[in-house]
């Protein structure tokens, strides 16, 4: 189901993953892009707006995971990840075996599909469309969130998860790293514009004082 959670952005709830979509003008921005399981869905949320995956102008993935990255062979679209995250979601590197993290990716490889559109890697101060992209690693290396003061969002993947409107660190048996998972998070709390709505991965979105929030998990780590 697609929920406004602020004039333009809206928030599909994809069973157990979030995807979110941006209407800015005339573009259009898919956020995150499910488990391959979610077309489906949502190919009936995006209808639902009036819209199909054709009109999709570009895909922004806060990092290579196969509930992110599902649906990304249906859309023809410049697909943005970060940097170290960029190779995988493109298909043009594996993921190592080390660690845990490592080990997930590997076995789920063969499920992420490989993007129709073309994919752009991105950094830390890039700029995509109002978007300004902040490099957030731990939950995996390259994760990245997005931020938009004009629009009053941050989009920030899984870097942190909703669970009963409380707000918490992403849990250290699906990270690559705890301790860069909370580094991230005072970063980002520091540095976050006054937007209302925080869209995370997982749970319940946040569609007012989200900076709060993430700034008091930041002062309770
Ligand atoms: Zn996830």
């Amino acid at each position: 189901m697609a929920t406004e959670l602020i004039e333009g952005v809206w928030w599909f709830d994809l069973r157990g993953v979030n995807a979110y979509l941006v209407e800015d003008g005339d573009t259009l921005t898919l956020v995150d892009a499910g488990t391959p399981l979610s077309r489906r869905e949502l190919a009936r949320d995006l209808r639902d707006l009036g819209h199909g995956f054709a009109d999709i102008d570009r895909v922004l993935v806060t990092h290579y995971d196969v509930d992110h990255v599902g649906v990304l062979n249906r859309v023809d679209a410049p697909v943005y990840a970060g940097a170290t995250d960029a190779p995988l979601v493109g298909g043009e590197r594996r993921p190592g075996v080390t660690g845990r993290k490592g080990l997930s990716q590997r076995l789920a490889a063969p499920f992420c599909p490989t993007p129709a559109g073309p994919v752009r890697s991105i950094g830390d101060g890039d700029t995509v469309g109002s978007f300004t992209v902040v490099h957030t690693p731990g939950h995996t290396p390259g994760h990245v969130s997005y931020v938009s003061e004009r629009l009053s969002v941050a989009f920030v993947g899984d870097l942190v998860r909703e669970s009963g409107g409380r707000l918490e660190p992403s849990p250290g048996l699906l990270s690559h790293d705890t301790a860069q998972v909370r580094a991230s998070i005072q970063r980002l709390a520091a540095a976050l514009p006054e937007v209302d709505v925080l869209g995370m991965g997982h749970g319940v979105p946040f569609e007012r004082d989200g900076h709060e929030r993430l700034r008091e998990l930041a002062d309770r780590l």
